[in-house]
């Protein structure tokens, strides 16, 4: 059994321990593996327990490639093994308070970005790992921060988030997660042609593709799909939507 669980781990949640399985966490006197007992270690015991060295994470993906349903995925591999992950988003959107939430229906209490910077170190090392949604909207000091918890705290941090906004630019929190994250994945999604999407549309509801405007715009009235940057550039949405003409 206990191989079986290893090999799901790996698949599924590389991020903790760089794909060995949790089990090699364990104290060198293989005692201890519950919750309970390394949390009431003190502080120094951090790097027996983590054992490898942490590291951030960039998923990032276009329109409709379930980073939210893998965000609340990751952190629920962690509370299967009796451990916890902190959810956390920014604040930028505040049409789900508290709460991360994806389209399939899955969901999970978080805070904001903003309440994880006025945490403690010794409050952040009660977890086993922090996972961000939307990281794309972060600052750079908020990067920089998720780089402390990294390193200094040796928790990992699993970001997910787009890479490109509507006119194919970076986002400020990709734009720092790609310089400086240790592993770097992309979660894939397909254009309606069938080739992968990694361009964010943004369209109008009569089929007019965006290409000017404000980088974020919550609550708007448009609506985004994931294009290959084929039928991106030729701004074609497809059969199923009336193709928009480029300005
Ligand atoms: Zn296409």
């Amino acid at each position: 059994m206990r191989e079986q669980k290893s090999v799901k781990w790996k698949a599924e949640a590389m991020p903790c321990g760089n794909g060995r399985a949790p089990y090699g966490r364990l104290r060198p006197d293989g005692a201890g593996t519950g919750d309970a007992v390394w949390r009431t270690e003190a502080r120094g015991a951090k790097k027996q327990r983590r054992g490898s060295m942490a590291k951030l994470y960039f998923r990032h993906g276009a329109m409709g490639s379930s980073k939210t349903a893998n965000a609340l995925m990751a952190a629920y591999n962690y509370y299967e093994r009796g451990k916890q992950a902190l959810l956390v988003k920014p604040k930028i959107d505040t049409r789900d308070v508290g709460v991360m939430r994806s389209r399939m229906g899955l969901e999970e209490k978080c805070i904001y970005v903003e309440e994880l910077l006025a945490m403690s170190d010794e409050e952040i090392c009660r977890y086993d790992c922090v996972i961000v949604d939307e990281a794309q909207f972060c600052r750079k000091q908020e990067i920089e921060f998720f780089l402390h918890i990294v390193d200094e705290l040796e928790i990992p941090v699993i970001c997910y988030g787009l890479r490109t906004d509507f006119r194919m630019e970076l986002f400020e929190g990709s734009m720092w997660l790609l310089a400086w994250a240790d592993v770097i994945e992309e979660l894939k999604t397909v254009c309606w042609c069938g080739q992968g999407a990694s361009c964010n549309t943004r369209f109008t509801a009569d089929g007019r593709i965006v290409r000017d405007g404000e980088q974020i715009v919550v609550g708007g009235n448009d609506s985004y799909t994931a294009l290959c940057r084929k039928h991106y550039k030729e701004g074609n949405l497809g059969p199923r939507r009336r193709t928009g003409h480029c300005g």
